[in-house]
């Protein structure tokens, strides 16, 4: 190429990134007539690791803020966790946990796990030995393999469960920074683009994170489940204990106009509320994050249903951030 062509070729290129910079619509903050700041006294004590501080950090979007810093261990102590998986093919739905599809919940007995070929109709599942007992990965090893994109072709045809006694998960910390006062934005904001894209999205009172949907079609692929409890969390041996569904088992704010509970915080501090109202009706008029306003709560978010696999759709503010760190 010709020197001359070469510029004109980066005159073109200039001018037409200059076009769809001034075309594509920026994210604003938008002022709210109400805004309820966060309230660190809703957490349980027990739970948190140290008394939460108040300092100024940097946000997601790179700004500066007064932030909550909220250290919590993994371990919920408002309801029991697990169990996930059955062991036998006879164990009823007290043995096992939930699992969900295309917005059902189902419990997840020993006779789920042996019909999984009917829910996806594919005669290829087979999770039960021949002597009624259920592929189950009991040690962290197998876990490890199973729980990942790529299973470990010897763990296709299993249901994965982080044994409960390994000790990472118990004794890691989880770190949240939430701004006190969340700010509305034009935009909404993916969760893959905020930290390292693998959430959470918020955190209930318990200082367990809501997490992002489960990868549940990658797990499918290979054959294998990973139910959740009836809380609606499972285990990842670095992470710890974790949501992808709001069951109702954990500590809950009640309204006094029968609007549904708040059962956390997400990351950019709007309040998460539950999915129905006192009533049992279902919230109305939802955006894509599934948030919306009233003159009580200011913009709030409210749980999708526990078969939807998803806590929020997006972020409506700039989230904060959260990291999980082993103690010193
Ligand atoms: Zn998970
Ligand atoms: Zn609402």
């Amino acid at each position: 190429m010709s020197k001359q062509r070469i510029v004109w070729a980066a005159v073109v290129a200039l001018a037409f990134t200059g076009v769809v910079l001034v075309s594509w619509p920026r994210a604003e903050d938008v002022p709210m007539p109400v805004v309820q700041p966060v309230n660190p006294d809703y957490f349980i004590s027990d739970c948190l690791v140290e008394p939460i501080k108040k300092e100024i950090r940097r946000l997601s979007d790179g700004r500066e803020a007064e932030c909550y810093v909220i250290t919590t261990k993994s371990v919920p102590t408002d309801h029991p966790i697990g169990p996930w998986a059955p062991k036998h093919v006879t164990d009823g739905e007290d043995k096992g946990g939930i699992w969900i599809k295309d917005g059902h919940v189902y419990n997840v007995s020993g006779e789920f796990v042996a019909h999984l070929d009917e829910l996806y109709d594919d005669p290829q599942w087979n999770l039960v030995r021949e002597d009624g007992s259920i592929r189950v990965t009991d040690t962290k090893e197998a876990f490890d393999l199973a729980a990942r994109p790529n299973v470990d072709p010897r763990y296709n045809n299993y249901a994965v469960e982080c044994p409960v006694d390994v000790v990472e998960w118990k004794s890691n910390y989880n770190v949240y920074i939430i701004p006190v006062n969340p700010v509305y934005r034009s935009k909404a904001t993916d969760f893959h683009r905020v930290g390292n894209g693998h959430g959470p999205v918020g955190v209930a009172f318990n200082g367990v994170k809501y997490d992002p949907p489960a990868p549940i079609h990658m797990i499918i692929k290979a054959h294998t489940i990973a139910p959740f409890d009836h809380s609606g969390g499972h285990v990842n041996p670095h992470a710890g204990y974790h949501y992808h569904a709001a069951t109702g088992n954990t500590k809950e704010i009640e309204q006094t106009d029968g609007h549904a509970p708040l059962i956390g915080y997400a990351l950019d501090g709007f309040g998460i509320y539950a999915h129905l109202d006192i009533d049992g009706k279902k919230p109305i008029d939802l955006d894509e994050c599934s948030g919306h306003f009233d003159n009580i709560r200011g913009y709030h978010y409210h749980a999708s249903a526990a078969g939807d696999n998803q806590i929020i759709g997006a972020f409506r503010g700039i989230a904060g951030s959260a990291s999980v760190v082993e103690p010193k």
